[in-house]
């Protein structure tokens, strides 16, 4: 789905975790470059690039990753982009690095974490489940980013630090369309912004002051990874969503 000139959101189905649920990665692209922002769970890369054919976006052209942070469904193609794409540069905020670099597991899903969820699950699951803590996707973070750094790629992108979800956690905002690229910062539900999920957010207190940072005049339209793009003025619906948290 367009929501800019050269801003794509995707769609990726993901099944799995006891349900179905739709994933949006971003890809940003002009005539010379594009940026993939996140990588859906494993296996999804082959949707990816046939979302990037129709858009007559070649591999090619494809500069960098950039990970909002370390979650599995975030993550997850993450070793297929960087087979596919040999030279392409990995961005990711300092605190999620170790995660992503397979260094210590994942804060959310590993075998410590999802032993007791296995074992209220089928067998068939739970034999998924334990494979895949036991083989985490991993690839070097080949740059590390920082709050309010802007990177060069198509018209520029700032970073914003957005912790609690994650502690690297990072939204993106493009400079050149005006899109807030959340995250799981917050998500949308029938194109409404809500907070971060609870369940899936450790620092919650972190999560809703990260939320702040939004509050700025300059955003046209919000995508969220879970829920997808917000419809309607998103400035509002921020502004709302903060005397909600009373954040
Ligand atoms: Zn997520």
């Amino acid at each position: 789905m367009r929501i800019a000139p050269g801003v794509e959101m995707l769609e990726l189905v993901a099944e799995g975790f006891g349900g179905r649920s739709v994933l949006h990665p971003t890809l940003v692209y002009d005539e010379n470059e594009a940026v993939l922002i996140d990588t859906g769970m494993p296996g999804h890369w082959d949707e990816i690039e046939e979302a990037m054919d129709e858009l007559h976006v070649p591999i090619s052209r494809l500069k960098a990753v950039i990970l909002t942070h370390q979650d599995l469904d975030h993550i997850g193609s993450l070793p297929e982009v960087v087979i596919a794409k040999k030279d392409i540069e990995v961005l990711a905020h300092r605190l999620d690095r170790p995660y992503i670099e397979g260094d210590i597991p994942l804060l959310k899903t590993n075998l410590s974490v999802m032993k007791t969820f296995i074992k209220t699950m089928q067998q068939e699951h739970a034999d998924e489940m334990r494979r895949l803590c036991e083989n985490l996707p991993k690839a070097p973070v080949t740059r590390v980013v920082e709050d309010g750094e802007v990177l060069p790629y198509c018209g520029g992108m700032e970073i914003l630090h957005t912790p609690g979800h994650t502690p690297g956690h990072i939204s993106i905002y493009l400079q050149k369309s005006r899109v807030l690229v959340a995250g799981d910062a917050m998500i949308c539900v029938h194109g409404k912004i809500e907070g971060p999920v609870k369940r899936t957010t450790p620092d919650l207190t972190s999560a809703y002051s990260s939320i702040r940072r939004f509050m700025r005049p300059d955003i046209d339209s919000v995508i969220c990874y879970h829920g997808g793009a917000a419809v309607g003025e998103p400035k509002a619906q921020i502004e709302h969503l903060m005397k909600e948290l009373k954040v």
